[in-house]
């Protein structure tokens, strides 16, 4: 726990409600761990950006400023770019996803979508629906608006319908603001949802009137088996998250949201409140990358690097963990999650494996209510082969001084 948290704070009276409710992120906090020598980070979701053609995207850089002179130094519109929007428009259509620029709002990171979905629809106890486990960065930014957070299961094909359905009749019609979803190589699961179940999905939200928020940052880390397609092709009414931080760089904090256009003319007000825009130097960069760099090319050395980190990550846990492990085998993305038997406490293992030279993201920082905790998603996106099956190793030596016989 960082040391600021045992000091006295003279300003505890000042704080606003929703203060309390905010949640840490584990991983915000490891990063500091990680950054220690001799750590192998298994824990950070970073993608890695060394297939970059960094001198081309200085080439785009220069031209930002060269072709649009001040306009890309001044304030834009709370929308985003119109050019950027319908260049976002031409890259959702080769995913099935048909919109017209003016359904799409410019965000800085899909993060901050998230937290602007909390402001649009929750209130303190309304009920969202979650995977789980499900992004910590969202059930961070949801946490500030204080909702009461229904849980519904996964396996390897995705959330579970049948538990959703349950869920779903216990509630009643509109007895949930939204259901948030990660279909493609879910974070911190893995796993994908099968094309069943994605219109089973969206069968339910229609029965029981419930809106779907389709949060995709992995659909094109797909490195092995049949792309599926995204349920905002099937369905418009779905709000979807889209983002430059996995088939670019995350650092440019730019991402997209289409949305119905009244869900629309509330998230812009969220961006007018929160940043008045989206950095418009940030957007013709986007721009000029997408239109200007054969960025495909590079997503195929990414995906490339990906498969055999995962292969490596795999591989070391078949040979090092013990049998009564099981693990996820994603088809892409960033993550394998990984459960070990129920008697495990893996956040109170996380020191011992932080000594032992390695960090992974305890379960329990992906579900709202204490479960997870014999669970741990591990990233085979950062480091390298090598690293990935020593810290597998160094791992396997923390579980196997607890396992009881
Ligand atoms: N959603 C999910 C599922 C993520 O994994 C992440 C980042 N790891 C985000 C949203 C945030 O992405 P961005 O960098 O666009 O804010």
């Amino acid at each position: 726990m960082p040391s600021s948290h045992l000091v006295f704070d003279e300003w505890e009276d000042l704080y606003a409600d929703r203060v309390e409710h905010l949640r840490r992120s584990a991983v915000r906090d490891l990063f500091a761990a990680i950054s220690r020598p001799n750590v192998i980070g298994l824990s950070g979701g970073s993608p890695d950006i060394s297939s970059l053609p960094l001198d081309e995207v200085a080439e785009c850089a220069k031209r930002v400023v060269t072709e649009n002179g001040l306009k890309s130094l001044q304030y834009g519109g709370s929308d985003g770019r119109i050019e950027t929007r319908a260049m976002v428009a031409g890259m959702l259509a080769e995913d099935g996803i048909h919109v017209d620029p003016d359904e799409i709002i410019i965000t800085g990171g899909s993060q901050q979508a998230l937290d602007f979905m909390g402001r649009v629809f929750i209130n303190p106890g309304d009920k969202i629906i979650v995977e789980g486990p499900s992004y910590l960065g969202a059930l961070q930014a949801f946490s500030a608006y204080q909702p009461d957070v229904e849980v519904v299961p996964m396996d390897d094909e995705g959330m579970r319908m049948d538990a959703l359905e349950e869920t779903l009749k216990r509630l009643g019609p509109r007895g949930a603001k939204f259901i948030y979803t990660i279909p493609n190589f879910q974070n911190p699961a893995g796993v994908t949802m099968t094309l069943e179940r994605r219109k089973r999905l969206l069968e339910l939200a229609h029965e029981y009137d419930i809106q779907v928020i389709e949060d995709d940052p992995y659909g094109r880390l797909r490195f092995e088996g049949e792309h599926i397609a995204p349920l905002k092709s099937m369905d418009p009414n779905v709000i979807y998250l889209g983002t430059t931080s996995k088939i670019f760089a995350p650092g440019l904090r730019l991402a997209w949201c289409v949305a119905p256009k009244p869900v629309l003319a509330k998230i812009n007000l969220c961006e007018q409140g929160a940043s008045l825009c989206c950095s418009a130097f940030n957007q013709i960069l986007a721009e000029q990358y997408f239109t200007n760099t054969d960025w495909k090319g590079t997503l195929v050395k990414s995906r490339a690097i990906y498969r055999s980190r995962r292969d490596a990550m795999i591989s070391a846990l078949e040979e090092f963990f013990p049998p009564e492990a099981t693990w996820t085998h994603p088809e892409g993305g960033l993550f394998v999650y990984v459960t070990l038997p129920p008697y495990f406490d893996t956040e109170q293992m996380m020191s011992a494996a932080l000594e032992n030279g390695v960090a992974y993201v305890p379960g329990t920082n992906c579900f709202p209510d204490g479960q997870g905790r014999s669970s741990m998603r591990l990233a085979f996106s950062y480091e390298p082969e090598d690293k990935i099956r020593e810290g597998i190793r160094r791992l396997s030596e923390v579980i196997a001084d607890r396992m009881e016989l």
